[in-house]
């Protein structure tokens, strides 16, 4: 069957606003901080789980390969479809089916955005433990198909620990309902986790039941400079204690970074090698406020502080996450290319001098700023390396970023999946049976290999 004979076919199912072809599909990019268009030849558009199995039977007697599109933020080439690919988008299942405050859930269709689904979770009280910068354009689906982190790991953890249940359609067409709503149900294998982290390779996820917490009423803020490493995980033990769980957020920015971010009007001055954005929140506001403070002065008495700034108001917090959230200024003079890495924190000084080490011998000229979710043991390096980013650059750079990283047991991911560029790395992280057996749950799951081809790994051993 022709890519054409199947679009004729599912535009009578799907309707004029559920396919589309043409400009409508080349005039759109191919991903946030991308130059390139989407080169597939259609996107289909399903409004509900019936059109999404409708689509998938179809490829899958067709053999015709999928890609499945959310927001289009992803970093790893997930979602990245090829001429020889059709699109599947949940940009139309985008309904918040409902919230439910007894039970502190609430179920959404997978196209539905981050933020959105954070606003409808605060105008009932409550809060949706996931947070992240592209939190306006990444979509519910695209967070648990990618297990995102972000922000708040350290209190609420990863994608996965924010669903009690999903439902996604698998390659043929069958429809696997398993909207669990319970913090605990042992009832046998625990499907939902096939498809948190998987990218898309497994099935189509189109709802999901999403776990609340009560919401916060204090935030509290502060910008950090440290002296040495030890200090910042000194000052990571001694809050975490001292803030009695409710430390939410602990970023750490590297000197450059912070530099190239902090404007005109820097918080603290510009000459410490370490800055921790921290943030607690609670339920009590002036009481955590006085915690807040008393726990950062007693951090400075033990010798783990070398200036703080504390936010004094909501518009100097805003002010203090737009600074760290600004990725994109990394990315505005030169090529560069952003990591995610994770390791444990004890490593994490060493690992990152190791890695300098080998970008100054691999690059004359490359210009580095690392930052990250230090409290989680993840990093991110931005590495301009001063040369057009071709694959003989871009293959010096990966092996002086990963390499490193075998030996102390880090991941070459911490956040943002594997997609297409990092696959050939992966068995830096995963042994060869483990990788063997993600190829046998895939070929169990997708047998024609329809869905997200190619990405993390290759149906069958080097093909
Ligand atoms: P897409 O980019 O559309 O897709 C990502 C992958 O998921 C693809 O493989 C796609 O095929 C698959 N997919 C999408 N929807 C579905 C579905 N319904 N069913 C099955 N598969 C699907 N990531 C973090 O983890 N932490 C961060 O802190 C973070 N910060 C970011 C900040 C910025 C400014 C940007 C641009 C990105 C950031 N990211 C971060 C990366 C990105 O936002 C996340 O990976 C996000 O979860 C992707 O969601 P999306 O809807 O855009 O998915």
């Amino acid at each position: 069957m022709t890519i054409q004979t199947l679009i004729d076919e599912l535009a009578a199912t799907l309707g004029p606003a559920g396919v589309l072809v043409g400009d409508e599909v080349s005039s759109r990019g191919a991903g946030i901080w991308r130059t390139d268009k989407i080169a597939a030849p259609v996107i289909f558009r399903p409004a509900t789980t019936t059109e999404v199995a409708a689509i998938l039977r179809a490829c899958h007697a067709a053999g015709q390969p999928v890609v499945t599109h959310g927001g289009l933020t992803g970093l790893v080439e997930g979602a990245v479809a090829r001429p020889s690919e059709v699109v599947l988008s949940t940009e139309r299942l985008n309904k918040i089916e409902a919230v439910n405050a007894i039970d502190r859930t609430m179920c959404v269709q997978s196209g539905v955005r981050l933020q959105a689904a954070q606003e409808a979770a605060a105008e009932q009280g409550l809060l949706l433990g996931l947070d992240l910068g592209a939190r306006g354009s990444c979509t519910i689906g695209g967070n648990i198909a990618t297990n995102a982190g972000g922000n708040q790991v350290i209190r609420y953890g990863m994608a996965r620990d924010a669903v009690l249940g999903l439902e996604a359609v698998l390659a043929d067409g069958t429809v696997l309902t398993s909207m669990n709503a319970m913090l605990k149900n042992n009832a046998g294998y625990d499907l939902k986790q096939l498809f948190i982290g998987s990218e898309g390779t497994l099935g189509v996820i189109t709802r999901v039941l999403l776990r609340l917490r009560p919401a916060c009423r204090s935030q509290d803020t502060a910008i950090v400079a440290c002296e040495s490493f030890a200090q910042v995980t000194g000052l990571l033990a001694s809050l975490d204690v001292s803030l009695a769980g409710t430390l939410t957020a602990f970023e750490l920015l590297w000197r450059d970074f912070y530099r190239l971010v902090a404007g005109d009007a820097p918080p603290l001055a510009e000459n410490f090698p370490y800055y921790v954005l921290v943030e607690a929140m609670g339920g009590s506001p002036d009481t955590d406020r006085q915690r807040f403070v008393a726990a950062l002065a007693e951090a400075s008495e033990q010798g783990l502080i070398a200036d703080a700034a504390v936010c004094k108001s909501v518009a100097e917090r805003q002010k203090l996450w737009a600074m760290r959230d600004n990725v994109e200024k990394t990315l505005e003079q030169k090529p560069a290319i952003i990591f995610d890495v994770s390791l444990p924190l004890s490593k994490m000084e060493a690992y990152v001098a190791a890695v300098m080490a080998g970008l100054d011998e691999a690059f004359g000229d490359h210009s580095t700023w690392v930052f990250g979710h230090a409290g989680d043991g993840n990093l991110h390096f931005v590495v301009a390396p001063g040369e057009a980013l071709d694959p003989a650059v871009r293959e010096r750079a990966e092996r002086a970023v990963y390499e490193p990283l075998q030996a102390i047991g880090g991941s070459i991911s911490g956040e943002h999946g594997i997609g297409l560029e990092k696959k050939r790395w992966l068995p830096l992280s995963r042994s060869e049976e483990e990788i063997a057996l993600m190829r046998r749950l895939k070929l169990a799951l997708d047998p024609n290999g329809i869905l997200n081809p190619g990405r993390i790994i290759d149906a069958v051993s080097g093909s």
